[in-house]
């Protein structure tokens, strides 16, 4: 072998070893990452090899000083040398290039038919359901929703309700205080001075919200409830505009039918005072439904709902309404106790103690 036949033969020796690494290459193990690092590799050990520099090339001009007859035969060796080296190349580039680019399309791939993670839907609570209905009523009938604050001093809780030091209706509803001289408001009333103070009047309104008691929880009572009171206050106001709008409203949550009454009774804001029932919206008055005595009204017909009357002139002059000039009206009313009649609730401390199990049922 001649002495240029043995250098072309050195070249691929090198080359061959150099290779070695990616002619067996296990490609099932590789991660995405290390076949890219590979696939650069082969690009740098491609062009030392077969490059315009590579020693390949540079031996094609050792083909001009071999002897005449040795060229042709020498020529051939070189071309089939660099052809060799070449394929392998491409073979092995070709590979780690298939196996990129599925690796990327399973990186990518996500299966549409695997299960998933349904959020968990939540709904309103069934006494924020109830007190939007009368709400939407109320607003639909010209009032608007006032809200205000739950602390309130002993003079909006009591003294401007015409409820004065010493008077008996402070104990019944005697309340949790603070140690600066503030109190949980008993009773949405609050918001009726509070309201006139600031808007004046004519005024219409309806006040949700949460008022405080110092009661034992037991099935119908719960340190902390919800009232919405109603205040209407405009020239020749009249009892007969009570009985109007409480009856209206009544009808439009329970239906044409519902009837309503006023009993006689005695709260100290207001003057003449009345308790309000209605015919009930289970067996319609009869007290009988399915033939048996009907649970909400106790057989009764009538179920009782809240308090009302004329607002007594003492709290429109707290609030600097001339009571010569202005009348009105208020009632309030417990939605814990009207929705335990609605949906036949044995206990309001169910509302309150966050089992989803029980709040779920309603909607
Ligand atoms: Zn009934």
């Amino acid at each position: 072998m001649s002495e240029e036949k043995r250098q072309v033969e050195k070249i691929r020796k090198a080359f061959e070893q150099e290779f070695g690494r990616f002619s067996d290459l296990n490609l099932e193990n590789l991660s995405l990452d290390e076949a890219e690092n590979l696939q650069r590799e082969l690009g740098e050990l491609k062009t030392k090899h077969t490059g315009k520099k590579s020693e390949l090339a540079v031996s094609k001009k050792l083909i001009g000083r071999v002897a005449p007859e040795e060229r042709g035969a020498f020529g051939q060796f070189v071309q089939s040398i660099e052809k060799e080296i070449t394929t392998v190349i491409e073979e092995a580039e070709n590979n780690l290039k298939n196996f990129i680019a599925n690796a990327k399309i399973e990186r990518e791939r996500f299966d549409v038919t695997l299960p998933g993670t349904r959020p968990r839907e939540g709904h309103l609570h069934l006494l924020t359901i109830l007190r939007q209905k009368i709400e939407d009523i109320f607003v639909a009938m010209g009032y608007s929703i006032e809200d205000d604050r739950e602390i309130e001093t002993d003079y909006y809780n009591f003294d401007a309700l015409n409820i004065p030091a010493g008077h008996p209706a402070r104990e019944s509803q005697d309340t949790f205080y603070t140690t600066n001289g503030f109190a949980l408001r008993s009773q949405t009333s609050t918001v009726q001075i509070r309201a006139m103070e600031r808007r004046g009047v004519p005024i219409r309104i309806i006040a949700p919200g949460r008022v405080f008691r110092r009661d034992t929880p037991d099935l119908t009572h719960t340190p902390m409830f919800h009232q919405i009171e109603g205040l209407c206050v405009d020239k020749n106001i009249t009892m007969a505009h009570l009985k109007g709008t409480v009856g209206e409203w009544l009808r439009r949550l329970f239906g044409k039918e519902t009837r309503i009454r006023l009993r006689p009774s005695y709260f100290p804001f207001t003057e003449p005072s009345a308790e309000f029932d209605f015919s009930c919206f289970k067996c319609g008055g009869t007290g009988t439904f399915e033939n048996e005595r009907c649970r909400p009204c106790k057989g009764s017909g009538w179920i009782e709902l809240g308090g009302s009357g004329m607002v007594h002139p003492n709290v429109l002059r707290a609030c600097n309404v001339d009571p010569q000039v202005y009348s009105g009206f208020a009632f309030g009313f417990g939605l814990e106790r009207m929705c335990s009649l609605m949906y036949s609730l044995d206990d309001i401390r169910l509302m309150f103690e966050n089992d989803v199990r029980f709040l779920e049922q309603f909607k």
